[in-house]
Order: structure tokens, then C-alpha cells, then sequence
């Protein structure tokens, strides 16, 4: 199998990952509205072939740039009010993969083996090529920014990359840019979440591991009770019952008290069907 070794062709994927496009076509294709060649000063629609120069041109810094003054601007807007919750400013980490190829690579793609079918039905292990991204992002309901984004390197894993971009995102942005880190059960580690509160930071994340000593705990507590809240949510619609159990300990490595929410929603009621129902577990170090 020939593969070529060039950073060219996982660097257009990977900017069209950062940029939220899924295509250079598609994206020329929105240059011919008026109203969006208007915002961005274009006299005339764009073709793909030029966004594919400028993003082969694209310097990762002047990017990041951009990026953080967009994010300050809209702050300083007050537009990211909306995007509150209780008050406070929630960054969210997530982890995407943009790019994967069995055929070309570049220096800083990681690897691994999957096992293909080839054409007389004989079943083979090859090299998958692949990049993936920890993005730190706002999200409200009717706005999404993106601060900065960092690719996780071969060999590493996500909480290293994480903790690159939070640490990057602190000096960029300022400590009290946001209030809060929110993250999904990956995450769910203790030294990774110490980390978050030496940078100043509260957290909440997603326990979906049932092998916690917290889990099994939370649920303990709880499950003999009424919800210590219980509320109709008109705008999706569906019903909120929650429980909560304070000073919980966390890990061995964590070494504090947390606090676990347990929310309980139901919606729908069809003839013949139970309503569905969907229940979570977060923790969180406040
Ligand atoms: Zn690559």
C-alpha cells in the first residue's frame, strides 16, 4: 500500500474540523449569499480552490488570535449571557476526530490497527491513520464558541491534550473568563480534576462509570427518597425530578468531597408506551 507522508492532506481536514466546515464546496457555495459576502467585506463569491490556498497558508497562532478576540468581543457584548447557567459560565471538553485514512499520513497522525475485509472475503489487521482534537467550547442554546482547540499527539491521551489546551485557554483568556469546566465520563479522574482546580476552575462531569465507589454511593443515598426537586421543563417539554447527595467522597487520588446530582427526565406518552426516560449522574467539586 503506498502512503504518502505529507502534512498537505491532513492539514485541510484538520482546519476543516477547526472551522466547522464540511467542505471548501460547500463553504464557496455560502459565499454566493450577498448577506454573507456583506459581513465578511467580499466583493465577489469565493471559490474553493482559494479557501483551500488560505488555509494551506493559515498560521495555527494568527488563528488562535482570532479566536480569542471574537470570544472577548462577544463577551465584552454581554452576547455569552445566554449561554449562562445559575450564573456562571460553563466551558465544555469534548473530543473529536477529524480525520482518519488507511492510505495517507503526515508526522503527527496517531495510529491504530483496525482489521478490514479484503476482496476475496480474507480478513486483514491494517494501519488506520487518524487525528483527533480536544475542543474547549461555550454552548448555549442559541450561540456555540469555540475558544481553542488542541490535537491530541501520538501516544498521548486525552487528558494530556486537555490539559495543554486549559492551561493555554488560562493564559489566553484569563482565569476568570469562565467560571466552570464541564467535561463527559472520560474525564471522570481524579488527578485531571485537581489539575482543573489548580487553574481555577469548578467542574462538573458525567459519571457513567458504574465501577466508582461515588456512583454506587450516590446511588445508595438517594434511591430510598423523594427527589429533592421535581419541576415541569415547558420549553422541551418534559418532566425534571432530581437528587442530590453533598460531601461525597470522589477517589483515593482526588482526595476531596463532592457534591452528585441524579436527574430523572421523562417525556412523551404515546398510546401503548411507556413515557421514555432518560437519568444521569454528575458530580461536581462545589
Ligand atoms: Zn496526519
Amino acid at each position: 500500500m503506498r502512503r504518502s507522508r505529507s502534512t498537505r492532506g491532513c492539514g485541510r481536514w484538520c482546519w476543516g474540523g477547526a472551522l466547522r466546515v464540511s467542505s471548501y464546496l460547500n463553504l464557496a457555495a455560502q459565499t454566493h449569499r450577498r448577506r454573507w459576502r456583506h459581513l465578511c467585506g467580499l466583493k465577489a463569491p469565493l471559490t474553493h480552490h482559494t479557501l483551500a490556498y488560505v488555509t494551506e497558508h493559515l498560521n495555527v497562532a494568527d488563528r488562535r488570535h482570532v479566536l480569542a478576540s471574537v470570544a472577548k468581543t462577544l463577551k465584552a457584548n454581554k452576547a455569552l449571557e445566554g449561554c449562562k447557567l445559575n450564573g456562571l459560565l460553563f466551558l465544555s471538553l469534548d473530543a473529536n476526530e477529524h480525520f482518519h485514512s488507511r492510505h495517507r499520513c503526515c508526522p503527527d497522525c496517531c495510529q491504530r490497527h483496525v482489521e478490514v475485509t479484503d476482496a476475496q472475503g480474507h480478513k486483514q489487521r491494517v494501519i488506520e491513520y487518524y487525528h483527533r482534537y480536544v475542543v474547549a467550547q461555550i454552548n448555549g442554546p442559541k450561540l456555540n464558541v469555540v475558544l481553542d482547540l488542541e490535537p491530541i499527539r501520538p501516544g498521548e491521551g486525552e487528558g494530556a491534550a486537555a490539559l495543554r489546551l486549559l492551561g493555554r485557554i488560562r493564559r489566553v483568556y484569563g482565569a476568570r473568563f469562565v467560571d466552570a469546566v464541564t467535561v463527559d465520563a472520560w474525564y471522570a479522574k481524579g488527578p485531571f480534576l485537581r489539575r482543573v482546580e489548580r487553574l481555577g476552575w469548578a467542574w462538573v462531569v458525567v459519571l457513567k462509570r458504574e465501577d466508582m465507589d461515588v456512583f454506587g454511593e450516590a446511588h445508595r443515598l438517594s434511591q430510598d427518597h423523594p427527589p429533592g426537586r421535581a419541576f415541569a421543563d415547558p420549553e422541551r417539554p418534559r418532566t425534571v425530578q432530581w437528587w442530590e447527595v453533598k460531601e461525597l467522597d470522589f477517589s483515593p487520588q482526588y482526595g476531596r468531597k463532592v457534591r452528585v446530582v441524579r436527574p430523572q427526565e421523562q417525556w412523551g406518552r404515546r398510546i401503548r408506551h411507556e413515557p421514555q426516560t432518560r437519568r444521569w449522574v454528575w458530580a461536581s467539586s462545589a
